[in-house]
């Protein structure tokens, strides 16, 4: 079985992305693999540290490990925005093949000091763990917002970039380039879209010159993530777009059926609502590799 680095070189070279998408339980773990099987691309499941507290850190890892296994399938897990060495000490211990370190609230000096020391110490633990560093700000949780705050100041340059993966060693850059955590009503309800920095992305790629990951991608315009994936970007983040689906094919599920009391005949409608968009998603970061009507 290749290891992650090997699909995000083979991404890379192929001008496409791997999805990464945030599952905190078993619904959205079976759409988000439904669909990468169905359109036979790999996929990252990501999990920040409060969906792994819900899920449990070694019980994810087993899920997921299972799934590699039994469907011989890239499917590879991320511990997202970890905020503390334990954290992440906790994730390489339980197999996990990549870690978001996030000490982007931070000033970049003990940014870097604290990030090098996790990478040195992860690796440790497992050598082909990949470590990705944040820089930037680009906002707080996967959540629906009711306005949008100013990230203008918080934007990565070229220069930083540079400067923190040289200083740090970590195997993925995740800059600030217009994009955001979360969604406003307004791009929920499909109305307004997110629009990234492309130009950035280019100069940073070329500073930078590792894996780089675009996190906060739900509500983005889809010309700009393939030209964000074009100058780039080889990780996308969906998080939100993915709780708005699980709750509306929640709801629908119990609507649907309002005397059911069986979770297994309820919770499909949520499979398949998550699961049309992951596909889409897949669709989309894919698409110059993908076969047509795949
Ligand atoms: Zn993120």
């Amino acid at each position: 079985m290749r290891q992650l680095r090997d699909l995000l070189q083979e991404a890379q070279q192929n001008g496409v992305a791997i999805g990464h998408f945030n599952v905190s339980d078993l619904v959205l773990l079976k759409a988000v693999f439904a669909a990468a099987r169905e359109l036979n691309v790999p996929v990252l499941v990501g999990l920040s540290e409060g969906e792994r507290e819900f899920v449990g850190t070694r019980q994810i890892a087993a899920l997921v490990r299972s799934l590699r296994e039994e469907f011989d399938f890239p499917i590879f897990l991320n511990a997202d925005h970890t905020h503390s060495l334990a954290k992440g000490i906790e994730a390489a211990k339980a197999g996990f093949d990549s870690i978001v370190f996030d000490l982007s609230a931070l000033p970049m000096e003990e940014n870097i000091r604290q990030t090098k020391q996790a990478v040195e110490a992860l690796k440790a633990i497992n050598p082909s763990m990949l470590v990705e560093g944040e820089i930037g700000d680009i906002g707080s949780g996967s959540e629906i917002h009711d306005s949008s705050p100013d990230l203008s100041k918080g934007l990565s340059t070229p220069e930083e970039a540079k400067q923190f993966v040289e200083a740090t060693g970590v195997d993925i850059l995740a800059p600030a380039v217009g994009n955001m955590h979360g969604m406003l009503r307004s791009m929920v309800k499909g109305q307004t879209k997110k629009h990234l920095e492309i130009e950035r992305i280019s100069d940073i790629k070329q500073a930078a010159r590792v894996f780089l990951t675009l996190h906060g991608g739900s509500g983005t315009d889809d010309a700009d993530l393939r030209k964000a994936i074009g100058a780039g970007i080889n990780i996308v983040h969906i998080n939100t777009e993915l709780r708005v689906a699980w709750r509306r094919g929640l709801e629908q599920g119990l609507a649907k059926q309002p005397d059911e009391v069986v979770p297994y005949k309820i919770l499909p409608l949520a499979v398949n609502s998550v699961r049309e968009v992951v596909g889409s998603r897949l669709k989309l970061f894919n698409g110059r590799h993908m076969a047509q009507g795949a």
